[in-house]
């Protein structure tokens, strides 16, 4: 995610399921480009602490939802993409319409690039607890992620390196969308 540009300064973060009652997290501020074991900590799917001392991220709340909601889930990335930011403050709407493109066989179920799958658009927000709650009408589409206004890309997989693969194909994605829209 780093040598991709997506976790600049401070932003972003990464977990992975320990088992079905613990994640491990990445604590609010390091840079995820230098991160060291002390850079992770391990809470209960409600975001509860199981590490003395430091703080989770702050976005912990949203990742811990993913995991309640889906318990084949294994690890949850989130980045700061320039693409995923600037895109979806121009996208109005609910969601970010993509047809035409091969890349969107690399999410389960599509078959052709002639589907058309939407990933949910969100506004950001600060209150973690609201904005879940605004997330969880939206999190059973085709597309293992969403998109948050002006802030990133939430995606997800079965273990860390398919949660990778989702975020890398999403991400592609919302480039080409982006690159697109700069041409014309
Ligand atoms: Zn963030």
């Amino acid at each position: 995610m780093d040598r991709f540009g997506w976790v600049p300064s401070v932003g972003g973060n990464i977990s992975v399921r320990l088992d079905a009652e613990r994640i491990a997290i990445t604590r609010s501020g390091g840079r995820k480009g230098f991160l060291t074991r002390e850079g992770v900590m391990v809470v209960d799917l409600h975001g509860a602490s199981l590490t003395e001392g430091g703080r989770p991220s702050a976005e912990t709340g949203l990742h811990c939802q993913i995991y309640r909601a889906f318990p084949d889930v294994g690890a949850v990335l989130h980045g700061h993409s320039i693409a995923a930011t600037v895109l979806s403050r121009v996208v109005e709407g609910d969601g970010i319409v993509l047809s035409g493109y091969e890349m969107i066989k690399a999410f389960a179920g599509q078959t052709t690039h002639e589907a058309r799958v939407v990933v949910p658009l969100l506004d950001n927000d600060q209150d973690i607890d609201r904005l879940s709650g605004i997330v969880a009408g939206r999190l059973n589409g085709p597309v293992p992620g969403y998109v948050l206004r002006g802030h990133g890309v939430y995606a997800w997989g079965r273990d860390a390196d398919q949660a990778l693969m989702h975020l890398e194909a999403l991400e592609f994605l919302l480039d080409c969308e982006f690159q697109a829209r700069k041409i014309n």
